[in-house]
């Protein structure tokens, strides 16, 4: 709500060619806003939530003013969305805005919440989210400083490939698909959504069938999450380094799957990639240049030219190797972040373990 009425007071005020602080955002929409009584809730909202709130529309609505100007570089960035009431809703605390006393979680102004612990928290937290799903059930995810848990060096690299029928296929030729169980719900869920969309607007059975989709959807979301993790885990721990085309520069995100590939969970895999080699002490590198990764001979290094999706395997026209689709791009991956490295680490190729036990930013700089 206060998230929306920033947005709202910030857009009325550029139209009318009136310029405000941030401060006087906050004052307009909390401190004023509370002695309305269609706002005077916002009296019983812990305030630094609502402060948090502001702080996130502002910079919603200065990164969409940002992008439009030019100022901001990269992809263009939407127009914020006007958050909904139903659905996710979600609310930041800082340090002061909570604390923990044993097994309970104190917030401000809602007092004392009993959690059902996930796992134990390693450290005190900063932070905490405290997240209304749309299914109706309640999270509190934390923010906490970890410490590493480095691996021994090993000599192994992988390349990636992510992809869509297959969630991921690696240069060393195996293909790790999404698990069977998780078809299976992703099945149910579609199911699901084409049940509530026949259902009439505003009846019961429609409140019921969405309520059925938002379970649906957040044991997909479990799985896939839970299944990214174990596979993220398992690959960073076999190879010293593991290799990733950057979702922003893949052929595919020119394309219009590239919406699918994000339902599919690409950036969230590469992150956990990012986040499990940064805590064992092991090397994530994302290729962020465009590099026709598909149509390449891994072998020969030939460029046999765009091939349609459907092509699954080929032969190579210049050397005749048979190629899969995914494990020759998945070792054009691996090509590109090995020639990325030596480039980083000044031209010379050095053994994988002494970057890692070096320490990067030292190695780099001394080569250089
Ligand atoms: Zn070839």
């Amino acid at each position: 709500m206060v998230f929306n009425d920033c947005l709202r007071l910030r857009e009325g005020c550029h139209a009318a060619g009136e310029k405000v602080s941030d401060t006087e955002v906050q004052r307009r929409v909390v401190t004023l806003a509370k002695h309305t009584p269609q706002r005077a809730w916002l009296a019983e909202a812990p305030s630094v939530a609502l402060v948090q709130a502001c702080n996130d529309a502002r910079r919603a609505y200065r990164n969409w003013f940002d992008s439009l100007s030019g100022r901001r570089k990269g992809r263009r960035v939407g127009h914020p969305a006007f958050r909904r009431k139903r659905g996710r809703q979600s609310m930041r605390l800082s340090r002061n805005g909570f604390a923990l006393h044993g097994e309970r979680l104190y917030v401000a102004k809602a007092g004392n919440i009993k959690v059902r612990w996930s796992r134990p928290l390693p450290s005190e937290p900063s932070s905490v989210t405290v997240i209304r799903e749309a299914d109706g059930r309640y999270y509190a995810s934390f923010v906490v400083e970890r410490g590493t848990a480095p691996l021994p060096p090993c000599d192994r690299e992988v390349g990636v490939d992510v992809g869509l029928g297959r969630l991921m296929v690696t240069s060393d030729g195996e293909i790790i698909a999404n698990p069977r169980f998780l078809r299976a719900r992703e099945r149910h869920l579609a199911r699901a959504q084409r049940a509530l969309s026949r259902k009439q607007e505003g009846s019961a059975n429609r409140a019921r069938a969405r309520h059925r989709v938002a379970v649906l959807h957040r044991k997909v979301r479990e799985a896939r999450l839970d299944h990214a993790h174990k596979t993220a885990l398992r690959l960073v721990r076999d190879n010293q380094a593991v290799y990733a085309e950057d979702l922003a520069v893949s052929g595919l995100a020119r394309t219009r799957l590239a919406k699918s590939v994000h339902d599919a969970g690409w950036s969230q895999l590469l992150r956990l990639f990012e986040e499990k080699a940064e805590h064992h002490g092991r090397e994530f590198r994302r290729i962020g240049r465009f590099e026709p990764t598909s149509q390449v001979c891994s072998a020969c290094g030939a460029n046999d030219g765009p091939k349609p999706l459907s092509v699954r395997i080929w032969a190579c026209g210049a050397c005749g190797v048979v190629h899969d689709r995914d494990v020759n791009a998945a070792r054009n991956i691996l090509a590109a972040g090995r020639a990325d490295k030596s480039n980083a680490c000044g031209g010379g190729v050095r053994p994988p373990h002494a970057v890692a036990a070096a320490g990067e930013a030292g190695t780099h700089r001394s080569a250089a």
